[in-house]
């Protein structure tokens, strides 16, 4: 039989801090490495998992599998996503407090794939009864409709989430599943206009031109050629799911399709559409009144009074700003929907966050920016938080406390989204000034606001010369995971987000009964200019953080092994980047301060009481006797460990991986 020594060569340590050399980097990627290869593709730190893509089914999601995590403790069964699930539904339920899952990591990364098999073992382990089993099918099916209209193929992943999404899973009293609540982040509505090479648009386009049935397609006005659409590219055999759906969700699904073919045309200073056939259907589909229509999408009113003026040149973007709205905020009203059919009274809840990692390009734009900014916040709770439960297990457990030196990002945080200098403030602030305001004054006033900022640069410096590695036109933020430079071209226009008066006024008059709920009039009485992108998103995100920080959270931090969705690739360098924007060093290094391993008393004189005769086959007395009179029998050294009130404390992995190797060999 192989010892317990040669296959820790083998397959590495199941638990990062049981790691001889923890602060090095490359031991712990070879660790990962070693897993990888084995199939292995789970890795804890303490309580973290660490996951990374196999891009291939692995037999170990299977019933049996889910049988072998329940009601089992971390350490007993190899590391697995069902763990965490299970660890999470326990202290639920034993604990009384609700509980959240945070995924994270880079596109394709597996996050979502996480977040599924999670509420898979939820819905097949929880018990239930007859309504509930109706409950779970409605919780797993929500996936598949988000899907269709939040996902699309990208360079990264053929099933790439293009917004973040929180789920609660709502529980009764006795356990079992009873609803969920959804909510939904920054959804990237500028796929709907444009794609970049080799990318497509939302997968509901293509479910509805390749799988719609032919009388369907007549009465939309569509054709079955996705290239007969200017906002759709080629498909390439994707096996498309079709839904079917009600008639105004389809009939808006199939006017931003002809939108998209609106065309222009025209003298200069003059905008008109080219042809009325989009027109009539669109009349129809999105239920207006074609000619109101036709004049909201050629003209803008400038005065209060009603004097409108051609929107040549901008008669294209005010329509993809139209397709966009449109888009985005159907989405939302599904979202809204979706809860309708799940909220539940609940009396416990475990929520699932799947949201996108720190992104970094080589053009980073307004978008980057805010999924990187909401990664410093989610370093931030995920810092005060570990922090705070380490903390706190030493103070319950009566150990004296290490003060744990960790770099504290809050500094980047503010930066981002302090009130009046924030870069947040500062963007809005050019965002409301009339006259010369442009994307350039905005960078300007982030120089002359934050110039002096440690984690701030631009391709000024002090002494006024210039910065060469920078262009004119960005902005470098030093983030907790590493330098990114933003474009600020684009930022203004993404961050306001407007849509033309004449716009909305014909939407509000909509009798499509989805649209009537999207667009609602008081937005055309308000006086009030709608918040702008990026302060929408940090209120979002400030509740977020909210929710969060009432819960008791578990982390899945997600890898991806390598670049061309492959199986059994280890593409080292990609996976160093992600070990260093995961801040997993950071998270070892804190989990490893003080002590390498932690177990209750009972739960390690069960396991090693045979290695003393005194302890063999029962202690008598009080457990903690127990531990002291087996760990001295064992020959432990004062240094090498501290007794707590309810646990035994063990600083180096040495030390435990002897005893293990002790009860191998026995
Ligand atoms: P993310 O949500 O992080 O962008 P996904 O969860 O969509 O990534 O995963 C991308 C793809 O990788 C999936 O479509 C699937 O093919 C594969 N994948 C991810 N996790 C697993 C897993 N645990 N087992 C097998 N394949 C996986
Ligand atoms: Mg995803």
């Amino acid at each position: 039989m192989e010892s317990a020594l040669t296959a820790r060569d083998r397959v590495g340590v199941q638990d990062f801090v049981l790691l001889e050399n923890y602060t090095s980097e490359a031991a712990f990627i070879e660790n990962l490495r070693k897993r990888f290869k084995e199939n292995l593709i789970y890795t804890y730190i303490g309580s973290v998992l660490v996951s990374v893509n196999p891009y291939k089914e692995l037999e170990i999601y299977n019933k049996n599998h889910m049988e072998r995590y329940r009601g089992v403790n971390f350490y007993e069964v190899s590391p697995h996503i069902y763990a965490v699930a299970d660890n999470s539904y326990r202290s639920m339920r034993t604990e009384r407090k609700d509980q959240c899952i945070l995924i994270s990591g880079e596109s394709g990364a597996g996050k979502t794939e996480a977040s599924k098999k999670i509420l898979q073992y939820y819905a097949i382990t929880c018990p239930a009864s007859e309504h509930v089993q109706t409950i779970k099918d409605r919780l797993l099916q929500s996936n598949p409709v988000l899907e269709a209209f939040g996902n699309a193929k990208t360079l990264r992943n053929d099933n790439s989430s293009r917004f973040g999404k929180y789920m609660d899973i709502q529980f009764d009293f006795k356990g079992a599943p009873v609803g969920g609540h959804i909510i939904n982040y920054l959804l990237e509505k500028s796929r709907v206009v444009h794609q970049n090479h080799g990318e497509r648009n939302f997968h509901i386009f293509y479910q509805l031109i390749e799988g719609g049935e032919e009388d369907l397609l007549r009465r939309l006005g569509l054709e079955r050629n996705p290239q007969q659409y200017q906002y759709l590219v080629k498909v390439n055999g994707l096996a498309l799911h079709v839904f079917f759906w009600d008639n105004c969700l389809l009939n808006i699904i199939a006017s931003v399709l002809h939108l998209g073919n609106v065309q222009y045309g025209g003298e200069e200073g003059s905008a008109c559409i080219t042809s009325d056939t989009q027109i009539k259907y669109l009349a129809r589909l999105l239920g207006v009144n074609g000619a109101v229509l036709t004049e909201a999408l050629t003209h803008k009113k400038i005065t209060a009074k009603g004097e409108e003026v051609s929107l040549q040149p901008e008669a294209s973007s005010a329509r993809d700003a139209l397709s966009k709205a449109v888009y985005g905020r159907t989405f939302t009203w599904l979202v809204n929907k979706i809860n309708c059919s799940l909220s539940n009274k609940s009396y416990s809840v475990i929520g699932l966050l799947d949201i996108y990692g720190f992104e970094v390009f080589q053009n980073n734009s307004f978008e980057q920016f805010c999924i990187n900014y909401c990664n410093e916040k989610l370093q931030q709770l995920f810092i005060e938080l570990t922090l705070k439960s380490e903390q706190e297990e030493y103070e319950a457990e009566g150990i004296t406390w290490e003060p744990v030196q960790y770099f504290n990002n809050k500094i980047i945080c503010d930066l981002v989204e302090e009130k009046f200098k924030g870069i947040i403030s500062i963007l809005d602030e050019e965002c409301l000034r009339p006259g010369d305001a442009s994307d350039m004054t905005f960078l300007e006033k982030l120089e002359d606001t934050l110039g002096g900022h440690p984690h701030f640069v631009t391709h000024k410096l002090a002494d006024g010369k210039t910065r060469k590695v920078m262009g004119r036109d960005e902005f470098r933020l030093q983030h907790y995971a590493g330098d990114v430079n933003y474009n600020v071209n684009g930022f203004l226009d993404k961050n306001n987000d407007l849509l033309f008066r004449n716009l909305k006024e014909v939407m509000c008059m909509s009798e499509n009964s989805i649209l009537t709920q999207c667009f609602d009039k008081e937005e055309l009485s308000d006086k009030k200019r709608p918040e702008t992108a990026a302060t929408q998103f940090k209120t979002s995100l400030a509740k977020l953080m909210e929710i969060l920080m009432s819960k008791e959270p578990s982390y899945v931090r997600c890898i991806k092994p390598n670049d061309s969705k492959q199986s059994g690739r280890f593409d080292e360098v990609l996976i160093r980047h992600q070990v260093k924007y995961l801040g997993l060093m950071e998270n070892l290094r804190v989990r490893r301060a003080g002590f390498a391993y932690r177990r209750r008393y009972e739960v390690f004189l069960q396991r090693y009481k045979s290695l003393c005769p005194a302890t063999w086959p029962n202690w008598q007395g009080k457990l903690s006797d127990g531990v002291s009179t087996l760990v001295k029998h064992l020959g432990y050294k004062p240094e090498e460990y501290k007794m707590g009130r309810s646990k035994i404390f063990i600083r180096f992995p040495k030390t435990l991986f002897a005893t293990e190797d002790a009860l191998e060999t026995r």
